[in-house]
């Protein structure tokens, strides 16, 4: 919730109370928004920084709700966190999106968002082990990112989760880098193999702040030392993309190279790339 308004500290106001109904509904079509299949994945690319070359895909959860209409993941995934309905989707999503992935090049990797609420499942390891079973996907291709949230509480049950996918060939990303509680010793605590530099920094950049340059710049150095790789989030033009790659990170992800799609149109960008 690092960019919404505070809605818990509002006070009196009336809207208060359309906030509080409006969640209550959304909470009570959430219930039953996956046996009714109202959710499905969009896939965004992630280009390798040099070559421009489709290296994975994001999977981001939709949901179209039929009392709703489409509502926005920034909306519903906290809904969902709260009541730990993420825990049966953030499942839904895992097994979806190591099935779709088997459709692509062997090298093209999935990436997949993982709450903490999941991590704290002692049993998330063979969740991820039955999508990777089912669908038949190699472990190697499946990334999965979290956020620096996991260590702020008792991470002792999120780490074992993530160490026993390690064990399986998965791989780990540390989600929105330089938002929320940063803190450089949680790099220390799992070996990442990918820092994702979140959009706000890309942007700052993008419009000459030195702070957001020098981050963008030190973080970059860092993830070298520690043999880790960054992506750039949020890149939106050419210009933004040949600062980004000036900047030395190695991969990019943005609307300028796409935006996230369904799953025929990810499939279909790629066949095209293919026959360039
Ligand atoms: P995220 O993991 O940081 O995902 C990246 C978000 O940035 C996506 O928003 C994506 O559409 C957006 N984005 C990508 N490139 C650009 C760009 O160039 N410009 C702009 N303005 N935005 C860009 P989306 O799909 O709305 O998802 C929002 C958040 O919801 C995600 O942020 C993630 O925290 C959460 N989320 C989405 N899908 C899942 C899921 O399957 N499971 C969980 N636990 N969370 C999810
Ligand atoms: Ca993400
Ligand atoms: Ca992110
Ligand atoms: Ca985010």
């Amino acid at each position: 919730a690092k960019d919404d308004g505070g809605g818990e500290h509002r006070g009196y106001e009336p809207a208060l109370h359309a906030n509080a109904e409006e969640r209550r509904q959304l909470e009570f079509a959430l219930r039953r928004a996956l046996e009714n299949r109202e959710m499905e994945l969009n896939f965004q690319p992630v280009v390798n920084a040099q070559s421009e070359e489709v290296v994975s895909f994001e999977a981001l959860v939709r949901w179209n709700s039929p009392e709703h209409g489409p509502v926005r993941p920034d909306k519903f995934v906290p809904i969902a966190e709260d009541t730990r309905l993420i825990v049966p989707i953030g499942t839904w999503v895992m097994e979806q999106a190591c099935r779709e992935a088997t459709n692509w090049p062997d090298h093209v990797r999935i990436a997949v968002n993982v709450s903490p609420e999941q991590l704290f499942e002692p049993d998330f390891a063979s969740t991820v082990v039955q999508a990777l079973t089912v669908s038949g996907l190699d472990a190697q291709r499946l990334e999965l990112e979290v956020t620096e949230s996991i260590f702020l509480r008792d991470a002792s049950v999120a780490r074992a989760s993530l160490e026993q996918c390690l064990a399986l060939g998965c791989t780990i990303a540390l989600d929105d880098f330089g938002t929320g509680y940063s803190s450089l010793g949680y790099l220390r605590k799992l070996p990442f193999s990918t820092i994702k530099i979140d959009r706000s920094f890309v942007q700052g950049a993008a419009q000459s702040s030195k702070e957001s340059l020098a981050i963008i710049r030190a973080v970059v150095a860092m993830a070298d030392a520690l043999e880790m790789t960054t992506t750039a989030e949020g890149v939106e033009s050419a210009e933004e993309a040949e600062l980004i790659r000036k900047l030395g990170c190695t991969k990019i992800q943005g609307y300028y190279f796409g935006r996230p799609m369904r799953a025929p149109d990810a499939l279909q960008l790629f066949r095209r790339r293919q026959s360039d």
